[in-house]
């Protein structure tokens, strides 16, 4: 008897290597490392590698392969190149110059079929599906010639995956060997090898397929992609993704300051110490036009429909409506203009244009949820 499940898998698309990987990865991560921990426990000093090789690689994806090498979004010295690359390949996300080429890929044919991680063929072949399937011929790296120019790129190109071998296992086994014997270095293997793994990947997976799914479209509804304050906590700052495929050149993903975003805070640092420089930021008024332009959007939705509000909401809700959407589209063209013609324009009016559109946007959320709860 067949398993229908089974009989739907193209196996003969299957892309064994990075499958067969995935799965040892995963099934030791939920078994092993349990037991293990059961078994041995844990100590202060296995915890401690965990974070050294979950921060270290973490970052090495956020910092280096994402807004370093994919966005450019700064310009890094070699020992940043170097650590962001050697620690990179320990996670196991490929080389540099094939993750660089399938993100840039992704930004410029984001939710279409070129879109290597394309969520309109759903969450899960967003989160993981597109690495275990090959779907098409192998396309060409047009996209990165000018990492294919960079020695350490190529170099690590070439040695990716023994280095990801020797320093993302090899060494915290060998540390953990230095600690306590046999069960350390398996113990470090297991955790700051196996678990953190695990962990590192899904984190990025979750950018793909999470941040494409849940959460606010502040700055665009151009794409799928969405801003997440929750994802941001575990993905170094990535999580603010919709912010980030307005504006993929900004060295910021969370770009408020209240945002949580430490891969920000990393490159900033660095830059105070002469590693990094020239820092790309997006100007405060593009942003706050782009922000402006998304409520004028929603809030032209809204007024599409004007009974289901006046029906649901009542006369003074529409006419309030109506009133603050006047007020934006004024702010805006203002806004537009003074951009146009070169006029600057005060700190404090720009802090007052985007509280306003703040709180405008949170009134239309409301509006939604009014609707949506009477629907
Ligand atoms: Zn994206
Ligand atoms: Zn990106």
């Amino acid at each position: 008897m067949q398993i229908p499940l089974l009989k739907r898998i193209p196996w003969n698309r299957v892309n064994w290597t990075t499958s067969i990987f995935l799965a040892v990865i995963n099934t030791l991560a939920v078994t092993a490392v349990p037991l293990f921990i059961w078994h041995f426990g844990l100590d202060w000093f296995q915890v401690g590698l965990f974070f050294f090789f979950f921060i270290t690689t973490g970052l090495s994806i956020t910092l280096g392969y994402h807004r370093l090498f994919s966005h450019l979004s700064f310009k890094a010295k070699a020992p940043v190149k170097l650590v962001t690359l050697v620690f990179g390949a320990c996670a196991f996300e490929n080389s540099a110059l094939d993750w660089c080429c399938d993100h840039r890929k992704h930004h410029k044919h984001v939710d279409h079929d070129d879109d290597p991680y394309d969520i309109t063929k759903g969450f899960m072949w967003a989160h993981i599906g597109w690495l275990l399937f090959k779907l098409g011929p192998e396309q060409p790296m047009d996209n990165v010639n000018d990492l294919k120019r960079d020695k350490l790129v190529m170099w690590q190109h070439r040695w990716c995956i023994p280095m990801a071998f020797a320093v993302g296992f090899g060494l915290p086994a060998l540390l953990g060997f230095l600690w306590n014997g046999w069960v350390g270095a398996l113990g470090a293997f297991l955790i700051a090898g196996v678990l953190r793994v695990f962990i590192v990947q899904h984190c990025t997976f979750f950018i793909n397929s999470v941040c494409h799914t849940v959460g606010n479209q502040p700055y665009s509804s151009r794409c799928s992609a969405r801003d997440s304050a929750f994802m941001a906590l575990f993905t170094f700052g990535e999580g603010y993704h919709n912010y980030h495929h307005e504006f993929q050149h900004d060295y910021r993903n969370g770009v408020k300051r209240t945002n949580f975003d430490p891969t920000k805070w990393s490159i900033w640092i660095l830059e105070k110490l002469g590693l990094v420089s020239d820092l790309r930021r997006v100007p405060d008024e593009k942003i706050l036009l782009a922000e402006m332009n998304e409520a004028r959007r929603r809030a032209a939705l809204q007024l599409q429909e004007p009974e289901a509000i006046t029906t649901v909401l009542g006369h003074q809700m529409h006419d309030m409506l109506t009133h603050l959407s006047e007020r934006l589209a004024a702010n805006y063209e203002a806004l537009e203009k003074a951009m146009a013609e070169q006029v600057e324009i005060s700190r404090q009016l720009i802090e007052h244009w985007r509280r306003e559109t703040r709180e405008f946007a949170e009134f239309l959320t409301d509006i939604d949820r009014r609707l949506l709860a009477a629907a």
